[in-house]
């Protein structure tokens, strides 16, 4: 098996699918199954597709997920990066390990699973690697309704091929505006400058902060700007506040817990001072936490599909990045990730573990066999 792997991923790392060109690499996988399974091209912009794939049938959806992109080739690399190499164990390649070796392993579970129970469905997204234009397209699409787990080979970057990704923290960038008046120069007084106002306000950010084993929730201002009018005393301030949300909370609290903060420091300045604050605009939503409860069905299928292959326990754990998954997670889907090691994504010389992908496809062929025949029991 390690050799078909091997050449697969050979394949897909030949081909640049560096945001947002993946279309040559749609191109590629399209053909490979266009025969014999049904294909959906979902358009997510000028020249940018997901490709859905699907076989057998089932009132039930297992979903290999994978995305197409990825980063763009920085300096430093000691090989070509498109030109898969290998050394023992290593197989270096931009993408080999961010998600190229995931997917090698999805397609060929994919092709050599033959599910009597369930329909499998295979993604593969564009956009991952910025703002998830794929992802939500997809969330948003029939082709989820489904869709009962999600499988994700994303790189696993503790706990080797034992470790199972069952939560991620969401991410919120809002903005805010906080006005006062415009006062002449000679009329300072400190109960109005509005700078020593949030400095206050950002002082009291502090009592969102909190800590949970390695989920971690913060905020931080990450741009601050603060004007004045000739020589007059400041009156406006606008900033933008970072966040990293853990569940159960939502972005739409924690703004509500900002406003609170501000409201209960302009208590201290007579209600001097105006504030909005609001989503900071982009193309697509900021993605929001999710924890897939630990007695999760799937979960607990995967975890002796883990213990079989390895011959040790799987380790479920909160990872603290942002992905494609959140989206999954957050619209209330059972999304597993379970990735291959390796080392330096998006960065110079990233490789991957060979004996770790192939472990990975038997992992995978295992849980379809077994979910397959829990279905065959629930009948
Ligand atoms: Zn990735």
């Amino acid at each position: 098996m390690e050799d078909q792997i091997q050449k697969l991923l050979k394949q897909l790392v030949s081909i640049n699918s560096i945001y947002p060109n993946e279309n040559n690499l749609v191109l590629l996988l399209e053909k490979m199954f266009k025969s014999d399974y049904k294909i959906t091209k979902q358009k997510v912009e000028n020249k940018r597709s997901n490709l859905l794939v699907e076989k057998g049938r089932g009132k039930q959806t297992i979903l290999l997920y994978s995305h197409l992109d990825t980063v763009d080739i920085i300096e430093g690399w000691k090989t070509d990066p498109l030109d898969l190499k290998v050394i023992e164990d290593r197989a270096y390649g931009l993408g080999s390990w961010d998600m190229k070796g995931g997917m090698s392993t999805n397609i060929l579970s994919f092709f050599n699973s033959q599910p009597k129970n369930f329909k499998l469905k295979m993604v593969f997204c564009v956009d991952e690697e910025n703002i998830s234009k794929g992802g939500f397209k997809l969330m948003n699409s029939k082709f989820m309704k489904d869709v009962v787990c999600v499988i994700s080979t994303e790189p696993s970057f503790f706990y080797g091929n034992n470790g199972v990704v069952i939560g991620r923290p969401g991410r919120t960038v809002y903005q805010m505006e906080i006005t006062g008046r415009p006062n002449h120069y000679a009329l300072y007084d400190h109960r109005i400058d509005i700078n020593l106002f949030i400095s206050e306000f950002i002082k009291n950010l502090r009592g969102l902060y909190k800590k949970n084993g390695n989920k971690k929730q913060f905020i931080f201002i990450r741009k601050i700007n603060s004007k004045t009018i000739g020589m007059s005393t400041p009156h406006i301030i606008n900033l933008e506040l970072d966040s990293s949300i853990i569940p159960p909370k939502r972005s739409d609290q924690i703004k509500k817990e900002i406003e609170n903060i501000a409201i209960k420091v302009n208590t201290k300045y007579s209600n001097y001072f105006k504030f909005k604050i609001n989503y900071l605009k982009r193309e697509t939503p900021f993605l929001e936490s999710y924890e897939i409860n630990k007695n999760n069905k799937y979960l607990k299928i995967l975890s002796k599909s883990i213990n079989k292959i390895t011959k040790s326990k799987a380790i479920p754990y909160f990872r603290s990045s942002i992905a494609d998954e959140n989206i999954f997670g957050s619209f209330g889907k059972t999304v597993l990730s379970i990735g291959p090691t390796g080392g330096s994504a998006h960065a110079p010389n990233e490789w991957i573990s060979l004996s770790s992908l192939e472990k990975l496809y038997n992992i995978l062929n295992d849980f379809l066999i077994r979910v397959d025949k829990s279905y065959d029991l629930g009948r």
